[in-house]
């Protein structure tokens, strides 16, 4: 595709059969090769896209070692067709015999073709995933392409089925249409548009809103040149533009693009080309960082999450009145402390399953070892007191380790309880996902999840696991969903199974800024005593800190 691309092409259209296993077929409309040059095309190190040292330092083509049609060739039947404009007609020639190229029928362009890859190399062979999974590596390298060039029209077939079919772009409607058939209809959505330029740098394309985070880094496109790379600075400069707006632990999704002078940049410092040298890295990570967080900084208050810094909020769309308690149960009317009762009790029910547990008595009971609460601070923290002095809980992580532990031990026990939805919930995922969904149907359900495909790109939830009810059932799809993309399929699902467990407790936590009355608090703080490894949160903080009395005095110099 790149060479493609590197011809001019207008059009690229990619073909695969079983996950490129049996065949890869690239065709486009570029330039395409003269006869003569065929068999120098299958050559080892041979380029026509380098001609002098002045064009190796100035490096506009995506390709520039003349090594992949040679190494494709070599573990590979690989034939290669060709037609210049002005030639009568195209010719063919077949790598690995020595035979002449022959005339062949083939409009303007170039028709790579890769048959039975590693043939030759069982050791090779041996390692390709299934089809299925080798098929996504593919699509994952289509989509950045045609991210990175919407002049381009580009179509990818899989056994024969059109997956994309992506005009090329002249509009900014068109565009809006590429990137929703790339990243889904939701990222299309929710996007901030970035053009900013400074000296000779110009960044263009689009960030998500905060709100749209991901559990995995995997909606993360960026190009320099028209190249995909993954670059540490450049992650860098754009993970700090989203501190103050992402929560801990989740990614953005992004498109982007930065265009410079081809002087000021190095390509050839990786193989696969995925990294990049600036000859002025310190100016282009500010330029990143500045444009990005100006951008991000002018979202308007409507686009905006609830709490900044608190992306999660938003994934807890039920109304959430003033007083509602914690993220668990749900906001219900009426006065407020038979619903705080209510809570209590299912709460209790929920994480305490021992007799007795819920809101304690203060008078004549020994101190348990986090004590009892006495007030809770800015909305994130606990204050309480026990034996050796002040304790303080950061309420969320503490929560999101409990219910974590709760759903390992459930899932542990097959012991999972799904909560029918009162109104399933169909939404449009990719059609990877959908594939997902069908082949993991049974690690789903084990999850407490009932989920069904209704057509190739949409699926519906019909039930949740019981202790998550309350959460956005589609963003916590969606986020496990993501992490099985990232896991892989299967067999191996149910190694990563407390990954996508820790998700899904991340939705069900309390959130910040709400306030939580002296009995919830308590009640909180039980919890975390009867919880193992309470002591830290799922992303490895601490959920709370003892402040004794020594320490307290020390503070203030007393008794000194
Ligand atoms: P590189 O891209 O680094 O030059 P390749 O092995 O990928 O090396 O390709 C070798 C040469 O074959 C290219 O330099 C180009 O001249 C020619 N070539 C390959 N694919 C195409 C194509 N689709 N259209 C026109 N020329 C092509
Ligand atoms: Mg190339």
């Amino acid at each position: 595709m790149e060479n493609s691309l590197d011809a001019g092409a207008g059009s690229i259209t990619v073909e695969v059969d079983a996950g490129g296993t049996r065949l890869i077929r690239v065709s486009d409309d570029g330039c395409g090769i003269d006869r003569d040059e065929l068999g120098a095309a299958l050559s080892r190190h041979a380029t026509s896209k380098i001609a002098s040292l002045e064009d190796l330092e100035n490096i506009a083509s995506l390709g520039f070692r003349g090594e992949a049609l040679p190494s494709i060739a070599s573990v590979s039947r690989l034939s290669l067709v060709s037609r210049l404009q002005s030639a009568e007609c195209a010719w063919r020639i077949q790598a690995r015999d020595d035979a002449q190229a022959v005339p062949d029928a083939l409009p303007q362009g170039t028709q790579v073709e890769v048959l039975e890859l590693f043939y030759n190399v069982p050791a090779r062979k041996k390692f390709l995933r299934t089809e299925q999974t080798e098929y996504r590596h593919i699509e994952s390298l289509f989509k950045s392409m045609a991210l990175s060039h919407p002049a381009v029209a580009f179509r990818l077939l899989h056994n024969q089925k059109v997956i994309y079919q992506l005009p090329s772009v002249r509009t900014a409607d068109d565009q809006r249409r590429r990137l929703a058939a790339i990243c889904g209809k939701s990222f299309a959505d929710s996007l901030i548009e970035i053009d900013a330029s400074a000296d000779n740098l110009q960044l263009t394309g689009w960030v998500a809103l905060p709100t749209f985070n991901r559990s995995q880094a995997d909606m993360q496109y960026f190009f320099v040149n028209q190249r995909m790379v993954r670059d540490k600075l450049l992650n860098h400069a754009v993970r700090q533009a989203y501190q103050d707006v992402l929560f801990h632990g989740r990614h953005p999704a992004y498109v982007l693009s930065l265009a410079m002078n081809a002087r000021e940049l190095d390509v050839n410092v990786h193989p696969q080309k995925h990294e990049v040298r600036f000859r002025n890295s310190r100016a282009v990570h500010d330029f990143l960082f500045r444009s990005l967080h100006r951008a991000l900084g002018q979202v308007q208050p409507e686009q905006q999450i609830e709490s900044p810094g608190f992306a999660l909020a938003d994934r807890f769309r039920q109304p959430a009145p003033q007083q509602s308690g914690l993220g668990l149960y749900s906001a219900g009317t009426g006065d407020r402390s038979a619903m705080v009762r209510e809570r209590m009790q299912s709460y209790a029910a929920l994480l305490n399953p021992r007799p007795g547990a819920g809101p304690q008595p203060r008078a004549d009971e020994t101190i348990p070892p986090l004590g009892f609460a006495l007030a809770q601070l800015k909305g994130v923290y606990i204050l309480a007191e026990n034996s050796d002095g002040l304790i303080v809980v950061d309420m969320h992580a503490a929560h999101e380790r409990i219910v974590y532990e709760r759903l390992k031990h459930n899932a542990e026990a097959e012991n999972v309880i799904a909560q029918p939805l009162l109104v399933p919930v169909a939404f449009n995922v990719s059609r990877a996902e959908g594939d997902l969904v069908e082949e993991n149907n049974d690690f789903f359900s084990h999850l407490g999840f009932q989920v069904e495909r209704l057509g190739p790109e949409q699926i519906r939830v019909r039930a949740v696991p019981a202790l998550l009810k309350n959460a956005d059932s589609e963003q916590l799809l969606r986020d496990v969903l993501a992490d099985l993309v990232e896991h892989g399929r299967s067999q191996r699902v149910h190694d990563y199974q407390n990954e996508m467990l820790a998700t899904m407790a991340c939705h069900a936590s309390v959130r910040a800024n709400r306030q939580l009355s002296l009995d919830e608090m308590n009640a909180l703080l039980r919890d975390i005593e009867q919880t193992e490894r309470s002591g830290q949160c799922n992303h490895g903080r601490p959920t709370w800190k003892q402040l004794s009395l020594d320490q307290l005095d020390k503070l203030f110099l007393r008794g000194q």
